[in-house]
């Protein structure tokens, strides 16, 4: 019998999906095991063969919770093993816990944005339920460090008895990701303080200084179009959680900060000093980032040269 069963499809996120299992089974106590499809999958958009296949090893181990990545097919496979076993489901929920009070039922609960990120909203189904996570939620580690039982390998072979409701009918590649800002330790990020596009040179010559990578406010990443998609940090882009954050140029919008909150340290650049971000960095420069970038860079030269 296994209390959780963990499964994703994206393999940058089956580390945190297992991760978050293991943290259930902390409380719910059984172990857990991750969900692996076989290869004989039909079609990568058959979201209904493979939530059949999933209730049936749920029914099977008598989960409690199934727990999938928050990704286009996670959501889809959630929402359909939830109307077919007649559960409840959190979708792209952090922080889950396993709750009980007075002798109710347990209950699943979760913390998930809303209203663009100002607030956090707790959400709670009684078990067994569903619930989808989003990347950024557990770190990845989190599966390996746990006192649970380590986790069985479940093999899902999807049937032709499944019907095709969903037409598939071209794949796309994804550009190929050209930095990993999930495990960044140290994210130098830009926004729309720059004027340029070619002044971004500063944000690169930072990043590379201090060992660390670049990223992007959404106007450089999606509007302007200065920086890739994979560099858009924030609720619409990518959740981060470096040990150290450098926001150079941006205001410090929520939908920014939810991406950014979780930093251990932040530092902002900006020459406006009623600018939001001063509001969640631990350290703060007012100052025109044309003049304050190239001083840290020198100062950091004289840093390793001494
Ligand atoms: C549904 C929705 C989802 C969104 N999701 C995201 C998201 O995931 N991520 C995200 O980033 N945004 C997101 N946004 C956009 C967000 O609301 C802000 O518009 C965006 O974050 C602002 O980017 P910015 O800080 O780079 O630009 P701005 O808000 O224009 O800020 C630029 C800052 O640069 C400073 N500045 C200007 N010149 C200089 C200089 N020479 N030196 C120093 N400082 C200078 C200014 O004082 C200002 O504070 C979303 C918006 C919506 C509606």
């Amino acid at each position: 019998m296994r209390s959780v069963l963990a499964f994703s499809e994206s393999p940058a996120l089956a580390a945190e999906v297992a991760a978050g299992a293991a943290t259930i089974c902390e409380s719910l106590g059984g172990g857990f095991a991750v969900i692996a499809v076989s290869s004989e999958t039909p079609s990568p958009s058959n979201f209904e063969a493979v939530a059949d296949a999933i209730v049936e090893v749920a029914k099977r181990e008598g989960a409690q919770v199934v727990l999938l990545g928050a990704t286009r097919l996670g959501r889809q496979v959630a929402a359909r093993i939830a109307v077919k076993t007649s559960q409840g489901v959190l979708s792209d929920v952090r922080d889950l816990r396993v709750e009980s009070s007075g002798g109710a039922a347990a209950m699943l609960t979760g913390v998930r944005p809303v209203f663009a990120g100002k607030f956090n909203a707790k959400v709670a189904s009684v078990l067994p339920c569903v619930a989808t996570i989003p990347s950024g939620a557990y770190a990845p580690q989190g599966a390996s460090a746990s006192s649970t039982q380590p986790p069985a390998t479940v093999e899902i072979a999807m049937g032709p008895k499944a019907p095709e409701r969903v037409k598939h009918i071209e794949t796309r590649p994804k550009p190929k990701n050209t930095v990993d800002l999930k495990s960044a330790e140290v994210i130098v990020s830009a926004g729309r303080g720059f004027k340029n596009k070619e002044d971004l040179v500063l944000v690169e010559n930072l990043a590379e200084a201090l060992g660390g990578v670049v990223g992007a406010s959404r106007p450089l990443s999606s509007d302007l179009g200065w920086l890739g998609e994979e560099r858009h940090i924030g609720l619409t882009g990518i959740y981060v959680r470096p040990s150290l954050y450098i926001a150079v140029g941006i205001s410090g919008q929520l939908q920014h900060v939810a991406g950014i909150k979780d930093s251990k340290i932040i530092v902002a650049i900006n020459k406006d000093k009623q600018a939001p971000i001063f509001q969640v960095a631990d350290y703060g420069i007012v100052g025109d980032l044309y003049l304050v970038v190239p001083a840290l860079l020198k100062a950091i030269e004289t840093q390793k040269a001494s």
